[in-house]
Formats: structure tokens, sequence, C-alpha cells
């Protein structure tokens, strides 16, 4: 961002800012979908002439990463506090945070000091920080087990393009958007594609339908789910010592690519039969919804099969239906090399 467009915002409120602004505060900011809830506080921020290292000390925040945290674990009377100041619901707020869920040992540990191939606490898509109106970071984004953007097909980033630093806009002391980085001023949005071999980001696919799906199904499977993948550094290169969450975006790429060349013996092996069927068929589609589609597919031409003139309900068990699916997906897979 040039000098044109910082001094367009000249004034910014630091001091006493809960007192000057008592009751509600002047700027209302709507969450937007899957958004962070450190992302909304950014904005909500912004949107009232403050910059987010400023609206910490309003809140009363002196640590470093007060917003990254705060997706951890919000305080009960800083979430009455933003509901009061904000008419938002506690809901609203609290679907906004991280903490709790299936899915919070996937979560990137945060840090702020970057070594190279460490991963960082957050990544982003530059295409879809673009396409936005008002950029945000996604909750999504957060999660160890994602490297790319199911959007755009594109590789996710966890560093700034130009200065390699992590995101830090919860140190940014000037007015300005967070697309824009908090150290050097890089627009992120302009950060280089970053590439993922589609059978990784098949298997990428799959692995979150798979970790979305058991842990819907209140399954003791999540944490046996979540466990594989954390410990996946080793299943794709044996020589590996680190977990999933410690490695870099980069280095995860390769992780997901090398695993999608290799059979699927880590994520099922030891499994009673019927988990281990679900994943692999759930892998072996792409996804969750996927799989769904061609079960459907099965059934709409094994009933059209058998009487084609008229509606029936499926007179076949389902046992049998599972099995005659599983066939035909061996079937599927070994035609088209999805695992192998
Ligand atoms: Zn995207
Ligand atoms: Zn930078």
């Amino acid at each position: 961002m040039g000098d044109a467009a910082r001094s367009a915002f000249a004034v910014e409120i630091r001091e006493r800012y809960l007192a000057i602004a008592r009751d509600r505060w002047p700027v209302s900011v709507d969450p937007l979908p899957d958004e962070l809830l450190s992302s909304w506080l950014h904005r909500l921020a912004l949107a009232n002439g403050i910059a987010p290292r400023s609206f910490a000390g309003a809140l009363g925040f002196d640590e470093r990463m007060w917003s990254p945290r705060l997706d951890l674990c919000l305080p009960l009377n800083l979430a009455r506090l933003l509901c009061r100041q904000t008419d938002l619901s506690p809901g609203a707020i609290s679907a906004m945070t991280m903490n709790g869920g299936a899915l919070t040992a996937l979560l990137l540990p945060l840090r702020d000091n970057v070594h190279r191939n460490r991963s960082t606490w957050m990544q982003y898509c530059p295409q879809c920080l673009a396409a936005d109106e008002a950029p945000y970071f996604r909750r999504q984004w957060r999660l160890a087990s994602r490297v790319s953007c199911f959007t755009h097909g594109c590789g996710l980033r966890d560093r700034c393009a130009a200065c390699r630093a992590s995101i830090a806009t919860f140190d940014q002391g000037e007015l300005l958007p967070q697309h824009i980085c908090a150290r050097c001023g890089f627009d992120l949005r302009a950060a280089p594609k970053a590439s993922v071999k589609a059978a990784a980001r098949r298997l990428e696919r799959a692995i979150a339908d798979i970790c979305r799906v058991e842990s819907a199904m209140g399954s003791t499977k999540t944490s046996d789910a979540v466990s594989r993948v954390l410990r996946a550094p080793a299943a794709a290169d044996a020589r590996s010592r680190r977990t999933l969450k410690n490695l870099s975006t980069a280095e995860r790429i390769r992780c997901f690519e090398a695993l999608a060349a290799k059979p699927l013996d880590w994520l099922v092996n030891n499994m009673d039969a019927t988990g281990a069927y679900r994943r692999w068929m759930i892998v072996a589609a792409g996804g969750h919804e996927a799989m769904i589609a061609r079960f459907a597919d099965f059934l709409e031409q094994h009933q059209t099969r058998s009487k084609p003139r008229r509606f029936c309900q499926p007179d076949a068990d389902l046992s049998g239906l599972l099995t005659a699916y599983t066939r035909m997906m061996i079937r599927y897979t070994s035609s088209t090399h999805i695992i192998a």
C-alpha cells in the first residue's frame, strides 16, 4: 500500500476507548461465513477507527497474539462485553471461536517466531482474500489438515510472500486492512499462486470429510482419525519425527502429495472392517458427498435393471448393497489408480 493510501486514515483513537464509547461501539460489523473471531475483532476495530494493537489495549490486553488467544479461549466477561457493544448474540460470538470441537487437536500452534520449515498459526488463500469485499480469515485455515483452498484449488500460504513473516494483524499499529502484512506492508492478495497436485487435494478433502463425518456421528473414531492425521508425516516418510501441525504449509503440501501416492494403510489399518470400509470409500470417491452420489447412482442403476418400468422401494438388504458397492469401488479405484 502506498503513502497516499496510508494517509487516507489520519485519525486514530488510542486512549480510553471504552470510556469514550461506553454503551455501544459506533460501527457494528457482521461476521462473515466461517470467519475467525480474531479476524472479526480486527475488522471491528478498524471499522471503529482504532488499530488492532491499540484495540488490544482498550480491551485490557497487553500480551502478544492477544486475538489468536481469544479464538481458543474467550473469557465470559469479554464475550458479554462484545455482545453488549455490538448487539451480536452470544451464539454468533461463540460460533467464531475454535475452542471445544472435535478438531481442536488439529489446530496449528500459536507462535509468532517463524523459523523456516516450521508451521505458523494462520494460513490464507490469496485468491479468497482478493475475492472478499472485506478480506477476512477463515476458521478452516487454522487447521493443520488443510493445505489447499476448496474454492480455488490452489495451495494455502502461511507466510508473507515478501518478508516471510507470519500473519500478525493482532500487532498492526496502523489503520490498515488485514490483507496488508503488518510487518512490511505487502498486499497478501498479490502472493504468487501455490500449486497442489489434484490427487493430494482429493485426499485432503476426503480426510476433512472423514474427520467431520466421524465427529458428527459422535464416534470415538474421531480421535483415532485425528491422531492418524497428526502422524501422517511419518506415514509419508518413515524418517519424519514431526507431527503434521509442526510442519509449514509447503511441507504439508509435499506430505499430502506423498501420501496420495501411497496405499491407504496408514488411515485404516488395525480398524474394524466397517469403519475401515467407510474411510476407504470416502477416500476412493474423493469425499463424502461424492461417495453418497456414487452410491445413489449405484442404487438407481441396480433398481433400473431389476424393475425398470415402475417406482419401487429398495429390495436389496443394506449389507448386500454395501458389499456390492465396495466391490464396485475396488474396481473403480484399481482402474483409475486413485490410491495406489
Ligand atoms: Zn480461495
Ligand atoms: Zn511482509
